[in-house]
């Protein structure tokens, strides 16, 4: 509980800085992403000029990942929660996640039902918590040659389960110990806030997260949360 206070605590104490560092990074970024493309597409017959946006995009789109990440901490939780699709949920974060899992040479699987289905909860909050998954998917697929991060929905009776699944480095007990803890990162430019904001959207959902991961194997995120009645 006393450590609980703490972190909510440490949590309010940055969120200012990183709310108004954020707001002030992100606008720009997102101006330069603009014109990055608008070259990209003029510029088609210059194979390095190309190449070289490739690189600025995706740097790009890395800072704006951990700008969201950031961001993403530093707002409440909202209590608005609708019926979503979780299908198509997963296939919007493939497109959006793909150049980043592509830069990386990791390939991104998503297999959901074609059926809608159902669940309750905030658009911008689920799509960050899968946008944080993946992204430590992916990360930890970093030096591993035929590296896969795959998605997988299904719905079971009143529940849904998601599974993301790498085959990357893993974790062992004592690190698996620590996840959605504040600060807790093992990357030398890690946040150490992606998955204490997941845990939280996702408790708040009235789901539950369970993890199975072995150093040099990879790890297994099984996300469960109750089904809802329809898609709005
Ligand atoms: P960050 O990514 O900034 O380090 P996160 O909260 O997103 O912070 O993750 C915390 C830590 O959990 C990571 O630094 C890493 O050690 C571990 N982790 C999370 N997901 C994975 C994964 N798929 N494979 C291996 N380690 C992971
Ligand atoms: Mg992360």
């Amino acid at each position: 509980m006393f450590i609980r206070h703490a972190q909510n605590e440490k949590i309010e104490t940055m969120s200012h800085v990183a709310a108004s560092l954020a707001h002030e990074v992100r606008n720009p970024l997102t101006a330069v992403k603009g014109f990055l493309k608008l070259i990209q597409e003029d510029h088609k017959h210059l194979p390095k000029l190309e190449q070289y946006i490739n690189i600025c995009l995706g740097e790009v789109q890395r800072t704006e990942l951990i700008l969201s990440e950031y961001l993403s901490i530093s707002k409440p939780l909202t209590a608005r929660h609708e019926v979503i699709n979780f299908s198509e949920q997963l296939y919007v974060i493939r497109e959006v996640m793909s150049p980043y899992a592509n830069m990386h040479n990791v390939e991104l699987e998503v297999h959901a039902p074609d059926s809608p289905v159902p669940v309750l909860a905030n658009p911008d909050e689920i799509k960050q918590v899968l946008v944080n998954f993946i992204k430590n998917a992916v990360e930890a697929c970093s030096e591993v040659s035929d590296a896969k991060v795959i998605l997988r929905l299904s719905s079971e009776e009143d529940r849904v389960v998601l599974k993301i699944k790498d085959n990357g480095i893993g974790m062992t007990e004592s690190q698996m110990k620590r996840l959605g803890s504040i600060y807790f990162s093992t990357k030398s430019n890690g946040t150490g806030l992606g998955l204490t904001y997941s845990y939280q959207v996702i408790h708040a959902m009235g789901g539950t997260v369970t993890v199975a991961s072995k150093p040099g194997a990879g790890t297994k995120f099984t996300l469960i949360f109750p089904e809802a009645e329809q898609v709005g």
